[in-house]
């Protein structure tokens, strides 16, 4: 796994490219990453893949709970539907913000 200095970029091969395919910078401004780094931007890759996976559910939950506060059968139903969206929503928010701060870091590509 190589790490480009100039942008961040991180790609994963047995050598350095020959040109950042991001910003163009040469092989020289790769630096190798092993050991913990590599553990963390490969922990970090996984966690925005579950993140963006939570999101998805969140979002096909707040569907659903919309459904439910549309059919309005009774109070009681009406209350769990619409606790559910704004749980959900809320969830979604926070993941996807999670995965943006992530990505502005710049750190793990
Ligand atoms: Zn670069």
């Amino acid at each position: 796994m190589w790490k480009c200095q100039v942008c961040n970029f991180i790609i994963e091969a047995e050598e350095a490219p020959e040109k950042c395919p991001k910003c163009g910078a040469p092989k020289e401004k790769f630096s190798e990453l092993t050991g913990e780094a590599k553990e963390l931007v490969t922990k970090s890759r996984e966690t925005n893949s579950l993140l963006m996976e939570l999101a998805d559910l969140m979002e096909e939950i707040e569907h659903i709970s919309q459904e439910g506060i549309d059919i309005n059968l009774d109070p009681g139903c009406l209350s769990l539907f619409e606790k559910a969206k704004e749980q959900s929503t809320l969830i979604k928010q926070s993941a996807k913000a999670e995965i943006e701060t992530h990505i502005e870091k710049g750190k793990w590509g």
